[in-house]
């Protein structure tokens, strides 16, 4: 049984938004077949994209190498299974449009690649961090950060701490949730390796009590871990995974407005980045795949999915027996921190959570209306922003205004558009004046 002795949670703003969790959560994750053909996105990080290494014509095995990004932020890109590279061609992308991506098709009679367990515990934290970076590992929660980089935080940060973020408070979504159930050890083992990393003697796994049974058994798996390493049990909150409210809500501290998480001594990896880890450490294996979870009242049949890197949407919606006539809206992601696409070509990439279609039951499709003033936004707010203020700027399109009104602390949850009784967009007032402002900043240095 687990025993709530604590709860913690963060202390400003949240909401308790229905969680729809119950169509997957008890659904054992299943392995999707793969398809013919795989749209392997060459944007799957935060940075540029990577270049193809691979040209039309070229045969390649499963995890070869087949991407790279030479200079800034980046990671490599493999291929998620053996075949022939077809073409070079673009894929829709929820904020950049269109990216280039490499086109396989597979080769159904490829045996599959086999991946055996070996020590890891000779090796330097240096050594550690290469194989990370070989593997092409970034941020798996959504931002698609490259882990090489943020296990690597400059000596002055002096990080103490490690918080493993399991808090999955997204609606709908159970990938995390099944694979701490399914694989709580080989999570635990993904903690080790990242304390020797970064010489940390403490860390902590953060759950929301809505998920007792990946509690119970990750407590189980820490017990035969010579690690401090201590499931934090959290109070059922949204946005109780964002990174700056779950180290307040597991250590106390406050990272600054602009700060980073290394500047409070705090490294925070998303749960599932951690399995990649593992894989990439003690079996070898490059990341090329990932468990995702697809549900909404939308999709026939809603599972958590282990997928390839590459299955377009429309092979998904497929082998799940289509969609219902119901589905309005299709969302890569949760609904609240999620992209609305209207292209179901697009790819799944090392970020995609998940993919929610939303019955008309399930979508507001309601047009908005002005601001009244209400507070709301501002009360539940995590970062105590101005949204409505922000939005009332855009509407005047004055967007140069906005960052007086926290428009770049804001990480885009999404609580002040879900509370809004005027149903403003206000997340997406808030991405387009963070782009616009990009756009300008860009303007200005080339000319
Ligand atoms: S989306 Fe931004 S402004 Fe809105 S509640 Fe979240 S952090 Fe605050
Ligand atoms: S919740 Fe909506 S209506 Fe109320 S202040 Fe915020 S933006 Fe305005």
């Amino acid at each position: 049984m687990v025993q709530a002795i604590k709860k913690y949670t963060f202390d400003k703003g949240g909401i308790h938004p229905p969680d729809h969790k119950e169509l997957t959560r008890n659904l054992p994750v299943e392995t999707m077949p793969l398809p013919d053909e795989l749209w392997v996105s060459m944007a799957q990080h935060f940075g540029a994209p990577a270049t193809p290494l691979v040209k039309r014509k070229d045969r390649v095995g499963e995890g070869d190498l087949i991407g790279a990004v030479e200079k800034g932020l980046g990671a490599n890109v493999h291929s998620p299974a053996s075949g022939e590279v077809v073409a070079i061609a673009s894929v829709p992308h929820p904020i950049l449009g269109k990216v280039p991506a490499v086109v396989i098709k597979v080769d159904h009679s490829a045996p599959p690649k086999d991946y055996e367990a070996r020590p890891w515990d000779g090796l330097s934290p240096q050594e550690l961090l290469g194989r990370i970076k070989e593997a092409g590992i970034v941020g798996m929660g959504g931002a698609g950060f490259p882990t090489h980089i943020k296990l690597n935080p400059p000596p002055q940060a002096k990080v103490d701490t490690l918080i493993i973020n399991g808090a999955e408070c997204e609606s709908y979504l159970t990938a995390d949730h099944r694979l701490m159930v399914e694989h709580p050890e080989e999570v635990v083992e993904g903690v080790a390796i990242i304390m020797k990393i970064l010489g940390v003697a403490r860390a902590y796994i953060g759950v929301e009590l809505n998920k007792p049974e990946a509690i119970e058994a990750l407590e189980q798996a820490v017990k035969k871990s010579a690690r401090q390493i201590t499931v934090a049990p959290l109070e059922v909150k949204y946005p109780q995974g964002s990174e700056k409210q779950l180290i307040q809500a597991i250590t106390g501290r406050r990272v600054p407005g602009g700060g980073l998480p290394a500047d409070v001594g705090c490294v925070v990896q998303n749960v599932g980045t951690t399995w990649a880890i593992y894989q990439a450490v003690v079996l070898g294996k490059n990341l090329y795949e990932r468990i995702l979870t697809v549900s909404g009242r939308g999709v026939k049949r809603p599972a958590n999915l282990l997928c390839r890197v590459g299955v377009r949407v429309a092979d998904i919606v497929d082998y799940l027996g289509g969609l219902s006539e119901e589905t309005v809206k299709f969302i890569l992601g949760g609904p609240m921190m999620g992209f609305a696409m209207a292209d179901l070509s697009a790819p799944v990439t090392k970020t995609t959570s998940g993919v929610t279609f939303l019955s008309r039951k399930e979508a507001d499709l309601s047009n908005y209306g002005p601001c009244i003033r209400c507070g709301r936004c501002l009360a539940v707010c995590p970062m105590g922003l101005s949204p409505n203020e922000i939005s009332i700027y855009m509407e005047k399109g004055r967007f140069e205004d906005t960052p007086r009104f926290g428009l770049l602390d804001c990480f885009e949850c999404g609580c002040c558009a879900f509370i809004c009784p005027s149903k403003r967009p206000l997340v997406q007032f808030i991405r387009t004046a963070k782009m616009k402002l990009r756009q300008k900043a860009m303007a200005t240095k080339k000319g």
